[in-house]
């Protein structure tokens, strides 16, 4: 039987005195690291650290024998023909870069290129940009594939989708891929396996690709670097997207000629301590018995789906985006009548980390007509009380924020200038002062006018637009946001300054505001850039 909780004691992070009690769910955006991979970070450039490729001397002996050790033990792990088809890259989205661009000029007008409309924006970006050059057409099948088929004819070159979506946590059905293929070998097919590989292995020798992309932070291994398969004969007639040394055959003055190895697309050095630690990685994975793992973390995505739909049967106003069947262990949630920004707030504030936002799938979410969502992601170090503290801590947040503010009779019209900050202070604990901000921002009115592009404020987690106004020397402030909790935020601030002069605006010290308000340490990097962001609009109107 898989032991997750053995497993998670591998990982050093957990056991940390500041993560003791973290409830980590964001695995679709980075996993944690095993010490093994962390060891061999410091190991690398205490005993070994040396230039590959390069000089002839003993280091930079192992630091290649190092690299290619790392490339073997790849093609092993995703199940590749030979170490030959294995390229490092700095991760997923460059490894698409270097496929797309290398294809570029292989294109013409009128090629239609297949993506589906759950890809990462890393897998439609640059597509796009090889089309605006090459007058290649892109062409959108729909979720899972459904309809792919029907979209393929002479015109199809390329199609490139994920293996497994970030968004919604779905695995792609590869036998509509797998007929393709027979009855048109020369389309190449792309796969995006960045989320896939932590949760299902991989055996290229069977699958219908030609390419195979992941990032080994996805999967347990370091950042800074990724893998990139290809088909030998296809790698060696790709152009590379990078140019200089290591990836050189020969070198004129006027024209240079390009190794045909993986090596062709490795141009400068190489992120040795990543190798050094993703080779680790693959040490750590072939120890694990991955039949037992997929069971495991099967059996915990059922259990999520389960509480979850509980959830939304109590809460119908939150609602499930996607489905369990075939699901990596993701589960994406949404709602018409709440901020999914202030809910990941709430959630963050007892330590338990999720994702909230487009996930990079802008098209996809558009196409499902749903703004921003709270994604859940697991790994095999998650646990069935992982997802009981995850789920009761948004049942908390639902249960708290279920009525809606209603305005004090005698205060009728509600705007910034009838907010008293100093009632923050009388409030000791941060649920209560939390649910005062949320309760501000839902006070203040909508303001659909305000909503344009000249008052956006860039660097708020959530969109929210400010304006000011000055009339006989005082500045007066308003604002809108779909986040009770960044309107909130923004509140507190803009009571502040509302109806003041320049001076006194200019004069406030905000960082000890917040200090006193108990505010500073609750607020996140991302959150203090939109509150530092926020302030830099106010300063600007001061300024005028
Ligand atoms: N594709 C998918 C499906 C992803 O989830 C991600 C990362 N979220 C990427 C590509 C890009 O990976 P990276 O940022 O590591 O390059």
């Amino acid at each position: 039987m898989f032991d997750p909780i053995y497993f998670k004691s591998q990982f050093p992070l957990f056991d940390h005195s500041e993560n003791q009690s973290l409830v980590y769910l964001d695995n679709a955006a980075t996993t944690q690291k095993p010490q093994c991979v962390i060891d061999a970070i410091v190991d690398f450039y205490t005993k070994a650290n040396g230039n590959a490729n390069r000089s002839s001397h003993r280091l930079a002996r192992v630091a290649t024998n190092l690299l290619e050790k790392a490339r073997l033990q790849a093609a092993e792990f995703i199940g590749a023909e030979s170490k030959n088809t294995i390229v490092f890259t700095s991760g997923a989205t460059e490894s698409l870069n270097i496929i797309a661009n290398g294809f570029r000029d292989k294109l013409s007008s009128g090629d239609e290129i297949i993506l589906s409309l759950v890809e990462h924006h890393a897998n439609i970006v640059p597509w796009q940009e090889v089309c605006h050059s090459s007058n290649a057409k892109l062409v959108f099948a729909e979720i899972n594939l459904n309809n792919v088929k029907s979209l393929v004819n002479k015109k199809t070159k390329i199609i490139s989708v994920t293996a497994a979506s970030n968004a919604l946590g779905l695995v792609t059905d590869l036998n509509s891929l797998r007929e393709i293929k027979k009855q048109y070998p020369d389309i190449i097919i792309v796969l995006d396996g960045s989320q896939l590989v932590a949760h299902k292995p991989v055996d290229i020798k069977s699958w219908p690709c030609d390419f195979f992309v992941c990032s080994a932070h996805k999967f347990y291994g370091p950042t800074g670097v990724g893998l990139l398969y290809g088909r030998e004969s296809l790698l060696s007639c790709l152009l590379p997207l990078k140019f200089g040394g290591e990836m050189i055959d020969n070198v004129e003055l006027h024209k240079s000629y390009y190794v045909t190895g993986p090596e062709r697309f490795e141009g400068g050095t190489s992120p040795l301590s990543a190798i050094a630690a993703l080779s680790a990685c693959f040490d750590f994975w072939s120890k694990q018995d991955r039949a037992q793992m997929v069971q495991y973390e099967n059996l915990l995505t059922g259990y999520l789906y389960e509480k979850i739909n509980k959830l939304c049967d109590k809460y119908p106003e939150i609602y499930l985006v996607g489905d369990k069947k075939s699901n990596i262990g993701i589960a994406t949630l949404a709602s018409n009548q709440y901020s999914m920004a202030d809910i990941g707030f709430w959630l963050d504030e007892e330590n338990i980390a999720v994702r909230v936002g487009n996930h990079c799938a802008q098209p996809l979410f558009r196409s499902l007509n749903v703004r921003s969502v709270l994604r859940i992601s697991l790994a095999a170090y998650n646990t069935r009380e992982d997802i009981d503290k995850c789920v009761s801590s948004f049942e908390g947040f639902l249960r708290e924020n279920s009525q809606p503010y209603l305005l004090p009779k005698e205060k009728g019209y509600f705007d910034v200038s009838l907010l008293d900050y100093r009632e923050l202070y009388g409030l000791n604990n941060w649920q209560h002062r939390y649910k005062k901000i949320m309760q501000w921002g839902s006070l203040l009115p909508s303001r659909p006018r305000l909503r344009s592009e000249e008052n956006l404020v860039v660097g708020c987690e959530s969109f929210l637009w400010l304006s000011g106004e000055k009339k006989e020397g005082k500045y007066y402030f308003w604002v809108d946001s779909d986040s009770a909790v960044v309107k909130g935020l923004a509140a507190v601030i803009l009571c502040r300054v509302f109806g003041e002069k320049k001076e006194t605006i200019l004069a406030i010290d905000f960082q000890q505001y917040f200090l006193d308000l108990g505010l500073e340490k609750h607020l996140s990097q991302s959150r203090v850039n939109g509150v530092n962001a926020i302030l830099k609009s106010v300063f600007d109107y001061a300024e005028r």
